[in-house]
């Protein structure tokens, strides 16, 4: 198809199911006042996320990178009133952003964020295991750490999503990043389409959404 097309169609999908709302935009607004780098999921990714969730009826679920809180406002919104997301990010200024920002959304009850190295927060989470789904976007050189929790203590049937599975083209060599991180997402990625445990593949919107059942 031809490349304008698609972006059309793209658009078409995004203004059609996933329009940002006041508090959405205010979120991208506030983080880039408070300094936050721009590398937030796009609108379209969080309505995938939220459609996949929703699949799964998911309760209590896992983040991992909490930034300024806007991947987390697209995840809680699809959890019932009485579900739970805990979000996990090691620096206490995107921590601050993102606790105000949840509050403003109104979704500070069913928002948890814990501050700190997520392989240590996620040691502690094992005692409230087994979670629904894991959406994983922290640091990349990480996420086969990360995915050996996860297969360990999300439920059969979960997900365990994932952020930047292309890593801006870099995964097939297409633009040049850290090699450490390249690795770390190859790794990721190859894991979920050979891993017995899971039924994995790569959702081809933005920078690539992973993501596998866990079986
Ligand atoms: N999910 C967010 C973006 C996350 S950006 C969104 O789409 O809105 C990645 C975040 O991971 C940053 O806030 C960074 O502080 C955090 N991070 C990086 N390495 C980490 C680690 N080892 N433990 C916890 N958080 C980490
Ligand atoms: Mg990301």
């Amino acid at each position: 198809m031809d490349e304008s097309v698609r972006q059309k169609l793209d658009k078409y999908i995004a203004d059609l199911f996933a329009p940002e709302d006041d508090l959405l935009r205010r979120v991208r607004a506030e983080s880039e006042a408070a300094g936050l780098p721009a590398i937030s999921i796009h609108a379209d990714d969080g309505r995938m996320l939220q459609f996949l969730l929703k699949s799964i009826g998911a309760q209590r679920i896992i983040e991992l990178g909490t930034l300024g809180g806007y991947s987390g406002i697209w995840l809680a919104r699809a959890l019932p009133a009485d579900g739970r997301l805990f979000t996990l990010d090691m620096n206490p200024d995107h921590a601050a952003v993102a606790t105000r920002m949840f509050e403003a959304a109104g979704l500070s009850e069913r928002v948890e964020i814990r501050v700190g190295k997520a392989l240590d927060s996620l040691k502690k989470l094992s005692a409230d295991a087994p979670f629904d789904a894991i959406f994983i976007d922290a640091d990349k050189d990480s996420y086969p750490a990360y995915l050996d929790w996860a297969i360990d203590h999300i439920r059969p049937g979960g997900l365990i999503l994932a952020h930047n599975a292309f890593f801006g083209g870099s995964i097939v060599g297409a633009e040049e990043r850290d090699p450490r991180l390249v690795a770390g997402l190859k790794t990721f990625n190859q894991r979920l389409a050979s891993d017995p445990r899971l039924f994995g593949t790569i959702i081809p919107i933005g920078d690539g959404i992973a993501a596998a059942v866990r079986l």
